[in-house]
Order: structure tokens, then sequence, then C-alpha cells
């Protein structure tokens, strides 16, 4: 069977090619085109296929992934299916299960059943939980184990993969060599650093990537390159080992597309304002344009309870800049699991911040949104206007419960309404 990305290149016609480029306002054959050059991907694995496959990617809308799933201190299946529910309520475009408490097979079996959206997941987390679980150590993993693995949740229907390929013990070493503050702070990275360090090896995802593609060829599964060496503070952004890490994750990208896998690069973290612009320049230049997925990125340490908004301010900058899929974050963030709550705020903060991306890199349907909304705001029309909203069940609580005496206008300025006197001194 031919992957996406092999079909494409062999000028063979795809139903979801038209189905996508209608959705996103550009034409097939440039669809086509970036995904044939690796500048796009479509997270769609045969045996899920999504029913709205999420399509990342220069030209594209900017995406919002949500992540779910359980954790040792609690594990609730229903929970995590109520979490997906919420997904979809707020249009989230992607989901990640990272579940590592109860049966992980059963909870992400459960999720792909019930997800129209793709879905990704973190192959190590279950490795390793697994071996734990064994009374071993993350030391005594062998590369079959994590193959094993890779393979399953292939087979189960995930659509993209994190893996931390990048990884290596150059970068490491560099990591302790210049001294870094929050040292590796990604789950999947600090897995595989341990094993590294322990066994005094090579990454084997590193080693062994040829393999790694091939499984993932299988089922047409897109590669998320993780950045296992993100910085995970301020003091620690756009340092030797994360742009060291982002050289090795542009050529694995490029040699992923070679086998036909289509990829995509996952950036930072915590980043200042004042350099994220490099950050997601630095990526595209050294990335070939791959799809950048970014983690927030945070622009302050400081906003514990409130990260959601440190982060959506950081992910409307990087997506006006060409951050092309944004991993939202909770008000939860390094506090605890999300609640349902944490879920629904965070994706809607995310979405907002991919939408103000999304005027400034020119998206036609947002601008077209944009001044739909604007224009039912000079009629005071609130109705039309909450109906444009990115969410709307908020604004519509908001109106009717602060609703004004007066006809045309809302309770703001009520008889001194600006609009309305403009108006009708205008047309006057
Ligand atoms: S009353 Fe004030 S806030 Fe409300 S629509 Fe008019 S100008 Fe805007």
């Amino acid at each position: 069977m031919l992957t996406l990305l092999e079909k494409i290149r062999k000028k063979t016609k795809v139903t979801l090619i038209q189905k996508i480029a209608k959705k996103e306002g550009v034409s097939p054959d440039t669809l086509t085109g970036r995904i044939a050059q690796g500048k796009a991907v479509i997270c769609s694995n045969p045996i899920h296929s999504p029913a709205q496959p999420c399509a990342i990617g220069k030209g594209l809308s900017t995406k919002v992934n949500v992540n779910l799933g359980t954790s040792p201190d609690f594990v609730c299946l229903k929970t995590e299916l109520e979490k997906l529910k919420i997904c979809l309520r707020y249009k989230a475009d992607a989901l990640m299960d990272l579940s590592i408490g109860g049966n992980l097979r059963h909870i992400r079996r459960s999720i792909i059943e019930k997800s129209p959206i793709s879905v990704g997941t973190v192959p190590i987390y279950e490795t390793v939980v697994e071996t734990m679980r064994k009374g071993k150590q993350i030391k005594d993993i062998k590369i079959e184990d994590i193959f094993k693995t890779i393979e399953e949740q292939s087979n189960d229907g995930v659509d993209f993969m994190t893996l931390h390929c990048g990884l290596t013990r150059e970068g490491l070493s560099r990591l302790k060599n210049q001294g870094r503050l929050m040292n590796v702070v990604s789950r999947g990275g600090a897995f595989l650093a341990n094993w590294m360090m322990k066994n005094e090896k090579e990454n084997p995802l590193y080693e062994h990537f040829d393999d790694v593609l091939k499984i993932l060829r299988k089922n047409d599964v897109t590669i998320s390159l993780g950045d296992g060496l993100r910085p995970g503070c301020i003091d620690d952004a756009t340092d030797r080992a994360q742009i060291q890490e982002l050289i090795i994750l542009g050529e694995l990208a490029k040699r992923a597309n070679s086998k036909g896998v289509q990829a995509m690069i996952e950036g930072p973290g915590h980043v200042p304002l004042n350099e994220i612009k490099m950050n997601m320049e630095l990526q595209k230049k050294l990335c070939n344009e791959a799809p950048f997925y970014v983690l927030g990125p945070l622009v302050t340490d400081s906003a514990l309870g409130y990260d959601h908004f440190a982060a959506c301010i950081g992910s409307a900058v990087a997506a006006s800049y060409g951050a092309d899929f944004i991993c939202y974050l909770t008000p939860a963030e390094h506090l605890g699991l999300p609640t349902k709550e944490d879920v629904k705020i965070g994706l809607i903060a995310s979405r907002v911040a991919a939408h103000a991306g999304d005027i400034a890199k020119g998206i036609p349907k947002a601008l077209k949104n944009d001044k739909a909304i604007a224009k039912a705001r000079k009629k005071r029309n609130f109705k039309k206007q909450i109906s444009l909203a990115i969410e709307k069940e908020r604004p519509e609580m908001i109106y009717a419960s602060l609703k004004s005496k007066k006809e045309d206008v809302c309770s703001m300025c009520s008889e001194f309404c600006a609009i309305k006197t403009m108006d009708e001194v205008l047309k006057k």
C-alpha cells in the first residue's frame, strides 16, 4: 500500500485532498504540492480514517491540539471520554492520548473509536509504563520493546506519533556542558535520556530511525519529531542543546519524507516574546519549512494557574511567524492533571491564539470572519456577532444577562452608544 505522500508524488488522485483543499480555501494542486515538498501533512491512519483528518502546514489555517489522558493518580476512562466530547464541542483539530495510568491500550482504542479528529500518542510512555509494571527499570528496555509499542499503536489506528528521535548523546553532553537550569522537561525526552545515560548508548530511535520509518510507513502514520531538549523555562530558551536538536530534527524530517512518511517538527516550550520570531524563522530555515508544532510557547514562567494565558500570547505570536500547529495549555499546567473545565478553557484560549495567528498570516476565511463580525457590530446586531464568534456559549450568556433596556445598543454605553451616534451623525 502506498502512503499519502507516495500517492501524491505518483500523481494518484486522492479524494481526501479535494475535501481538505475546499475546507482550507486552497486549490488541490497547492495542497498536494506542499505535501509533496514536506511543507504540509495530513494526519490520517487508514485504520482510523478520521472523518475530520487534521491538515497542518504552509498556507493552511493554524490547527489546535488538545492533550488528554490518565495519570497513575487519576484513572477514569469515562472522564477522558467526556474530555473528548469537550474537544469536539469546542472544536479541537486533533487530540493526543498521553495516558500513563490504567489499561493504556483499552483507553487508547476507546478514544480512537470515538474520535472523528486525528489522534496522536507518544509511544515511549507505554513502553516505559509496561516495563515498570513488570518490575523492571527504564534501562532494561530493549529497542524491540519500543518497536512493538509503535507497531501496536499504529495497528490501533493512531494517526500521528511523537517520537524523540533527535535527542542524541552529543545533545545531552552539550546540555550538561553549557549548564541548563531546568535540564530535560519533556516526559518522553527524560525517559530516553535516562535510558541513554544509564546504558551509555545512543538513542535507539535515532540509531534505528530507518526501522522506525518502516513501521510508520505501513499504516501511513505521520511522525511528529519530538523536541526532547525543549527549553523548560525562559532562562533555557534558544540554547545550544535546543538548536542542535532542531538541526537534527530537520535532517530526520527529510529522511522520513524520502521514505514516504509525512513529518512535522515539535518546538518549544518556554520562549520569551522577543525570541519567538527568531525561533520560528530558525525552524522554517533549518527544517525546509516542515510543519511546526509548538508546545505553547509560554512567554513567562510566572503565570501559574493562568498558564493558558501565557501560552495563548506565545502561540498567537508564534503562529503569526509561521507556527502551524499549537498544542494547548490549561490553567492546570505545571500543577496537575487538567479537569474537564481546564480542557475547555485551555482549548478556547488556543483557538483564539490560532485565529489571531491566521489573521496575521492572511488566511482568507479568518479575515472574512473578522470583517463579517465587524459589520454586524457596526449594525449592533448582537445575535449575528455571537453566531460568528470563535466560541458562542459565553457571549450568549453574557449578552442575555446584561441586556440593555434600550433597543439597538448594549448596556455598556446604552443611549451614549458611540457606534449608533456616529451612524446617525454620518447619515445626516
Ligand atoms: S453601547 Fe457601547 S459597547 Fe455597546 S455597542 Fe454601542 S459603543 Fe459598543
